[in-house]
């Protein structure tokens, strides 16, 4: 439950700070990146909260990963890119709390 809270509060914090200008617009652009996350519909269960998904689902792949880093650079594609780091990121943290590194 947190974990999905994290994904609407990190990068509310993201565009207010760093698009403050137009946060609305960098908000709504890096949540839109969300939908990456319907490559869990093509795994069962759909979501198993002891499963990783880095590596696991299609769209969570390390080497797309890389893709989405790029992304960041050119302004047109920064915001999604940003979104989807920030994703990937927040599931990687996820993936180290559920394997117990941090608990044990
Ligand atoms: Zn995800």
């Amino acid at each position: 439950m947190i974990h999905i809270f994290l994904h609407f509060l990190v990068p509310a914090f993201v565009a207010g700070g760093f698009f403050r200008r137009y946060w609305v617009h960098a908000y709504l652009l890096m949540i839109a990146t969300m939908v990456v996350d319907l490559d869990h519909l093509l795994a069962s269960p759909i979501y198993d909260p002891n499963r990783c998904s880095i590596g696991f689902h299609p769209l969570h792949q390390p080497e797309l990963v890389l893709l989405y880093l790029l992304l960041c650079i050119p302004a047109k594609t920064r915001l999604i890119g940003l979104g989807l780091c920030i994703h990937m990121l927040l599931d990687a943290v996820d993936c180290q709390l559920t394997s117990g590194l941090w608990i044990s």
